[in-house]
């Protein structure tokens, strides 16, 4: 499970990833090649049993807590067990994520502070949470993701494209602040994945997988994501390859926020 320790290598990393249990999930994905490439990793999240069958397969490298993202609780209780174990965390990448289906107008008000509670707070207390330890430790990579729906309106997912907007807000607040602590923050706008939540059924699976996303939009490279994909992009911003990246948004989506696909036939 080791990847050459060159380029790219995460030996000496010590990364928390929340959300990071999900079957088939962004976050998993990540904890994983995190490991591979030399990290400690700690996954929390809600899923319990997927976490703890998690961590018995990575166990010299991963271990799962249970962590409610909301929780200002949970993080500190979350933190002190990544220190007893593996020191001081130098990246935390913000996965846990919930889409609650709704209008402005027609989403209940329970359901939109859920969605803000886990999307936008978890987030911000995530940061809260490691700063100090990533301060000792001499600096770190903090790695939020939020979505396409963070970049433009998503229609009947009021609450979660505000959430996901306010990642990106939340993320150049902190670079601004912890810039001068060696801590560089950075979100991943993720577009169509195949994941739980990219594409609930096996119906709406095959749709994406036939490039028909939701409401219609069609993707440019005329497939949905693989977890992995994102999982790539994010162990970069951990590493010291984007050494000069921070405050910055980096979209991966097939190309469906640079619009719709011309047809070729029509540019003569
Ligand atoms: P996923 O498979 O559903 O994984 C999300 C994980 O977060 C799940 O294990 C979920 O548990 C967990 N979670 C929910 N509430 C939590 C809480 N309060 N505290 C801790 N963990 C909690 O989703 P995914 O597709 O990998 O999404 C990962 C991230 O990418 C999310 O932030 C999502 O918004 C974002 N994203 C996904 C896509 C996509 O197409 N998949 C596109 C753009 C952005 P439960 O299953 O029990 O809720």
């Amino acid at each position: 499970m080791t990847e050459d320790a060159g380029v790219g290598s995460l030996k000496g990393t010590v990364a928390v990833v929340t959300g990071g249990a999900s079957p088939h999930g962004i976050g998993r994905a990540t904890a994983r090649l995190l490991v591979a490439r030399g990290a400690h990793v700690v996954v929390g999240d809600v899923q319990d049993d997927a976490g703890q069958a998690l961590e018995a397969e990575l166990g010299h490298s991963l271990i799962y807590r249970h962590l409610d993202v909301s929780s200002e609780a949970d993080w500190a209780s979350l933190m002190d067990a990544v220190i007893d174990r593996f020191g001081n965390v130098t990246a935390l990448v913000s996965c846990a994520g919930i889409a609650l289906d709704g209008t402005i107008e027609s989403t209940p008000m329970a359901d939109h502070d859920r969605v803000i509670a886990i999307d936008q707070t978890g987030v911000w207390l995530g940061i809260r949470a490691v700063a100090p330890s990533m301060r000792s430790a001499g600096g770190g990579s903090i790695v939020n993701i939020s979505s396409v729906a963070g970049a433009v309106g998503q229609p009947c997912l009021g609450s979660y494209s505000a959430a996901k907007w306010a990642v990106r807000g939340i993320t150049r607040q902190a670079a601004s602040e912890l810039a001068d602590s060696g801590i560089r923050v950075n979100t991943v706008l993720p577009g169509f994945i195949d994941t739980m939540m990219g594409g609930q059924g096996a119906d709406q699976r095959e749709s994406l997988r036939l490039n028909k996303g939701h409401s219609g939009a069609t993707v440019p490279m005329g497939r949905i994501g693989e977890p992995e994909e994102v999982a790539r992009l994010v162990a970069f911003l951990v590493s010291a390859e984007s050494s000069y990246c921070t405050g910055a948004d980096f979209v991966i989506d097939g190309g469906l926020l640079a619009g719709p696909l011309a047809e070729a036939a029509d540019w003569g």
